[in-house]
């Protein structure tokens, strides 16, 4: 009989290596964002629909037809969030944290929602990594977010990846690069697709990330010529910093990034080992947004990293056959007999007390071929055998599989011995 239970539509569920990889990404970052004295917050999973079409811009993707919306019984309009970044800001403003001069810096890990056409690395349900430091303008603070996220991939292992970044002006020089791209488009209007003709309309600069066309419009007019001279020294700073820390900065001038509120620099890290959806994580500074959603002038830089998309490559990176994600000894009490069962039952308890990793006892009548054999499976280091004889003496069978040598040891200094001290 096949069963009718089905996971919804690009969304899955999460088991074995794949999980304990984002548990171990997770604890990289946290300790990573330490480093650099970031803070975690967690907000809702869902927010106002109007937070985010406000802050991500009525013709981004993500706001025209990607948000999960649905009206609570009050008739209240809500969305799961599609991304961190809006729901963090509300909260910096509701909260009236921008004192000024001050800087705050938080973090974020949890789940986002969009309703996109599913395919490999592009879920529905997706988890993602990221933080936002509000306050400061400097270049340093650009150049901190891409060292921070840098450092996570670089400890947590996902292989070779480059960091493209670009900037995209402020509200001074934009409008110039705009109106210039604009009267381009135009130009080639009829090469188009019907999707860029739409975009070029509302947001010219979204051409350029079209996926079919942006990679025909190689003279187009590029933001960099058009820089003003404040902007034009920023991203000069910024490319110092982090040129001088990693070799992996490429600039790409056609790094334009989907949603609206970007202002100046903006980057986006790719991985070789992932197919079409190659960015692992992509950010940047957002100068305006804290104003546009009705809070003081803030500046501000962020970066999100899309957790699924890093555990790919680090598993990809890693190889099928390394298996040990775990730091946890292992160890499996095997009861020989049903009389020996309530001693191996408490010596059990007594390893996970030591801090040894020690599943459930299998029935004592299963064969303990059988039972060596699961044990050497699930990657045991030990296997401490509890039978007739063990009772008898006080002395336990200890196999050591990672040497395949068997020792008795007196049942008191069992920890002792397995932990190496005396
Ligand atoms: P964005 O919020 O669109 O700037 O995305 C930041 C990062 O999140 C991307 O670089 C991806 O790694 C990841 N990401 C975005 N959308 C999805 C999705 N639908 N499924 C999986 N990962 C995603």
């Amino acid at each position: 009989m096949t069963s009718s239970l089905h996971v919804p539509k690009g969304t899955r569920d999460l088991t074995g290596r794949e999980v304990q990889a984002f548990a171990a990404l997770e604890q990289v970052a946290r300790r990573v964002f330490g480093l650099f004295h970031f803070e975690e917050i967690r907000t809702p999973i869902f927010e106002t629909v109007d937070l985010f079409s406000r802050s991500l811009g009525e013709t981004s993707d993500v706001v025209e037809k990607e948000m999960f919306t649905f009206v609570d019984r009050g008739e209240r309009t809500f969305a799961l969030r599609p991304e961190g970044t809006a729901g963090v800001v509300r909260h910096f403003i509701e909260n009236n944290l921008a004192v000024q001069g001050d800087s705050h810096r938080l973090f974020y890990m949890g789940p986002m929602f969009r309703a996109e056409r599913p395919q490999a690395g592009r879920y529905r349900q997706f988890f993602q990594i990221g933080s936002e430091h509000f306050g400061s303008p400097e270049p340093a603070a650009d150049a901190d977010t891409v060292l921070m996220m840098s450092r996570i991939f670089e400890e947590f292992g996902v292989g070779e990846f480059q960091i493209h970044v670009n900037s995209l002006g402020c509200q001074t020089c934009r409008p110039k690069h705009r109106a210039a791209l604009l009267a381009y488009l135009k130009k080639r209007e009829s090469e188009l697709t019907e999707e860029s003709r739409r975009r070029m309309e509302v947001n010219p600069l979204r051409v350029l990330d079209s996926k079919v066309d942006g990679p025909k419009l190689t003279d187009a007019p590029a933001m960099k010529d058009f820089l003003c001279s404040d902007c034009a020294a920023h991203f000069d700073l910024f490319l110092g910093l982090v040129q001088k820390e990693t070799s992996r900065v490429e600039i790409n001038p056609r790094l334009v990034r989907g949603l609206d509120y970007y202002t100046r620099t903006v980057f986006e890290f790719v991985s070789p080992l992932l197919g079409a959806q190659s960015a692992l994580a992509a950010g940047g500074r957002y100068d305006d947004l804290v104003g546009m959603l009705g809070g003081p002038s803030v500046p501000a830089v962020g970066f999100a990293l899309g957790a699924d998309r890093v555990v790919e490559a680090h598993l990809k990176w890693r190889g099928e056959a390394d298996k040990a994600v775990s730091n946890q000894t292992m160890a499996v009490v095997v009861a020989m007999t049903e009389e020996s069962v309530p001693a191996a039952f408490g010596l059990a308890q007594k390893l996970r007390l030591a801090g040894f990793s020690v599943p459930p006892l299998l029935p004592a009548k299963k064969k303990l071929k059988n039972q060596l054999s699961a044990a050497v499976d699930a990657g045991a280091k030990w296997v401490i055998l509890i039978g007739e004889d063990e009772l008898k003496t006080g002395e336990l069978s200890v196999k050591d599989l990672s040497t395949r040598t068997q020792t008795k040891v007196p049942q008191q200094k069992i920890i002792s011995y397995l932990t190496g001290t005396p």
